[in-house]
C-alpha cells in the first residue's frame, strides 16, 4: 500500500480525472475456475457480487464490463467468458468467437489468470496460445491466483517459474479473493497505463492544431458517448439492441450489483459509440411503468457524460394524443439542450402507422413532432428528428447517422480568421440600431468546442441587445451549419 502511495505521487497521471471513454480496457482471461469472476469483483469493488462456480453459467455468461479502481488508477475492466468457452470444449463457438474478437479488439491490455494451486493445465497452455493467435497486439500479464496458501508455504518461487514458460513473461502472485499482489498489480499496471495514456491525442493539442483551419476537429475521432433516453415502454431496449447488433453486451442476473459501472459499446463506421447509463435505465425501465415517469438519465451528472442525447417518443402514443411530448419529455429535451448536449430526437414505432388507413396519422405526426420540438426548445432551430421503428431494426442507420452528425457539429471549431470574415459580413446584413451608441464587436473568436462556445469582444462597456445576440446566434448557425446543437456565445469587454 505504502509503496502504491509512493508511485502514484511520482506520477503525473490522474486516472481519476481521466474522462470513463479514454481509460485503457483490460481483459481477464484464462480457463474456467482460474478466478476471473473473483477478480473481476474485487476490481470493481463489487465483493457481494455473484462469482459463480458452475460450468453451465460460463456457457451462458456474457462478457461483463465495469470501471475497475485499483488505488488511484482507474481503468475499464472485462470478464471474459467467451473465450473459456471456446478453450474448454476446444471448438470454435461463432458466436462467443466473434464477440470475444470485437471484445478482444477494445481492449489494450489482458490479465491471463492461472490457478496456482493447480499448476499449470494444458488448458492453460491453450488459452496461451488463442492469445497469441488472437490478441497479439494485446500486452498481456500473466497473474497466479489462489497464491494465499503457497504463500504461506513459500512455494511461489517455483510456481512462478513454470507459469514464464506460457511465454509472457513474469507472472505475478495474487488472491482475488483477499487481496494478496494488488500493490504489485498496482506497480505493474500503472506504468503500463500511463504510457497508453500518453500515446492518445490531448486536447490541447488537438486545440492547437485544428484552430487555424475551419473544419471538423480531431476531437470528434474521440469515443461518441451516447444517452438514449425517454419514458419507459417507448422502445429503448429494442433500439438499443438494434443499435449494439450482434456485438449485445448483455446484462446479467448480476445487474443490480453492478449497474453503475456496466456499460454498453459498440461500433458505427469505425468511430467507438459509448453508451451512458445503459444498465441504470435498462434496469429501472423494469420497474417504473408509470405514465410520466422517466426511466432515465435525470441527473445532471448523467447527463453530462453523454455528448449525445438521443430522446425517444412513442409515434403511436403521439399519433393518438394531442401533444407529442409530454411533461417529462419535454424537460428532459430542454435540459439536455441547456447542458449544452447534442439533441436528436426519435420517434419509435413508426411500424404501427404503415398503410393508407394510417397515412392522415402518419403525416400528423411527421408533422407536428419537429413543430413541437421547436416550441419547447426555440433556442435551437433544426433539432434533427429521426422516424424508425426499432422492432424491425430499422432505426440503426437513421438513427446513428444524425447522432454522429450531431456530434461532428457538437465538435467543430471555426478558426478565429474564418470567423471574423464572416463577422464583417454579418455586421453589413444586420440593422445594428444605433451605431453609436450600440457596442462594437472588435472580434470574434470560439474559445472552446463540445459545444461549440464563441466570444464576442466589444468595445466599450455597453452588452449587445437581446436582438443582436439572437441575430448573431442565428447567422452562426445558418452560415456554419450548425443547426440543432446548443452554441454559446459570451461577451467581453475590450478598452
Ligand atoms: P472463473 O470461472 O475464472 O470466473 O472463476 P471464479 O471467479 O468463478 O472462481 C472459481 C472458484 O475459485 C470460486 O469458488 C472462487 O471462490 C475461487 N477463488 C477465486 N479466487 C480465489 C483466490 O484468490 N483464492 C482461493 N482460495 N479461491 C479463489
Ligand atoms: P423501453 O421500456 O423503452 O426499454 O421499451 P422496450 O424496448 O422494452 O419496448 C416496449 C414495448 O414496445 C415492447 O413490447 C416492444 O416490443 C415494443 N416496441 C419497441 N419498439 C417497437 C417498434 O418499433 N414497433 C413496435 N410495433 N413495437 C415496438
Amino acid at each position: 500500500k505504502k509503496k502504491a502511495a509512493a508511485a502514484a505521487k511520482k506520477s503525473r497521471i490522474d486516472f481519476t480525472k481521466i474522462d470513463q471513454s479514454l481509460l485503457p480496457t483490460v481483459i481477464i482471461v484464462g480457463r474456467p475456475n482460474v478466478g476471473k469472476s473473483a477478480l473481476f469483483n474485487r476490481l470493481i469493488r463489487r465483493r457481494e457480487a455473484l462469482v459463480y462456480n458452475t460450468p453451465d453459467d460460463h456457457v451462458t455468461r456474457d462478457i461483463r464490463e465495469g470501471v475497475a479502481k485499483l488505488g488511484d488508477l482507474r481503468f475499464r475492466v472485462l470478464d471474459s467468458a467467451g473465450l473459456e468457452t471456446e478453450a474448454a470444449s476446444g471448438t470454435i463457438l461463432s458466436r462467443t468467437t466473434a464477440m470475444t474478437g470485437n471484445v478482444l479488439a477494445r481492449s489494450q491490455f489482458a490479465i491471463f489468470l492461472i490457478d496456482v494451486r493447480d499448476g499449470l493445465q494444458p488448458l492453460d497452455h491453450d488459452v496461451g496460445k488463442w492469445m497469441r493467435r488472437h490478441a497479439s497486439g494485446i500486452r498481456t500479464i500473466v497473474a497466479m491466483n489462489k497464491s494465499e496458501s503457497l504463500d504461506e508455504r513459500g512455494m511461489l518461487a517455483s510456481e512462478a517459474g513454470e507459469a514464464h514458460r506460457l511465454g509472457f513473461g513474469d507472472p505475478i502472485a495474487i488472491s482475488a479473493e483477499t487481496g494478496l499482489g494488488m500493490a504489485e498489480l498496482y506497480e505493474t499496471l500503472r506504468p503500463l497505463f500511463e504510457e497508453y495514456i500518453d500515446q492518445l491525442p490531448k486536447e490541447e493539442q488537438l486545440q492547437e492544431d485544428t484552430v487555424s483551419e475551419t473544419e471538423e476537429s480531431a476531437e470528434n475521432k474521440l469515443p461518441l458517448q451516447l444517452a438514449i433516453v425517454g419514458r419507459p415502454n417507448v422502445g429503448k431496449s429494442t433500439l438499443l439492441n438494434a443499435l449494439l447488433q450482434e456485438e449485445r453486451v448483455l446484462v446479467g442476473p448480476e445487474a443490480g450489483l453492478t449497474r453503475d459501472s456496466i456499460r454498453a459499446q459498440f461500433q458505427f463506421e469505425e468511430r467507438t459509440i459509448y453508451l451512458v447509463d445503459t444498465a441504470g435505465w435498462l434496469q429501472r425501465s423494469g420497474q417504473e411503468k408509470g405514465p410520466g415517469s422517466l426511466s432515465v438519465v435525470q441527473s445532471k451528472k448523467n447527463l453530462m457524460r453523454a455528448h449525445v442525447v438521443a430522446l425517444v417518443l412513442d409515434g403511436e402514443e403521439i399519433a393518438k394524443a394531442k401533444s407529442s411530448m409530454n411533461h417529462a419529455e419535454v424537460i428532459i429535451a430542454r435540459q439536455a439542450v441547456e447542458e449544452g448536449r447534442g439533441l436528436v430526437v426519435i420517434v419509435n414505432k413508426m411500424d404501427l402507422l404503415r398503410g393508407r388507413k394510417n397515412s392522415l396519422m402518419r403525416d400528423k405526426v411527421i408533422e407536428a413532432v419537429p413543430k413541437e420540438i421547436q416550441t419547447v426548445i426555440p433556442q435551437i432551430t433544426g433539432i434533427p428528428v429521426v422516424f424508425v421503428s426499432a422492432l424491425e431494426g430499422k432505426g440503426r442507420m437513421a438513427v446513428m447517422r444524425q447522432v454522429v452528425d450531431t456530434y461532428q457539429k457538437w465538435c467543430l471549431r471555426l478558426s478565429t480568421a474564418s470567423l471574423n470574415r464572416w463577422l464583417r459580413k454579418v455586421m453589413s446584413r444586420h440593422s445594428w440600431k444605433d451605431l453609436a451608441t450600440q457596442p462594437k464587436i472588435k472580434y470574434f473568436t470560439q474559445v472552446k468546442a463540445r459545444p461549440p462556445t464563441f466570444v464576442a469582444f466589444l468595445s466599450g462597456k455597453a452588452q449587445l441587445s437581446d436582438t443582436d445576440m439572437r441575430f448573431l446566434t442565428k447567422s452562426l448557425k445558418e452560415d456554419f451549419d450548425l443547426g440543432g446543437i446548443p452554441i454559446r456565445i459570451l461577451q467581453r469587454s475590450v478598452p
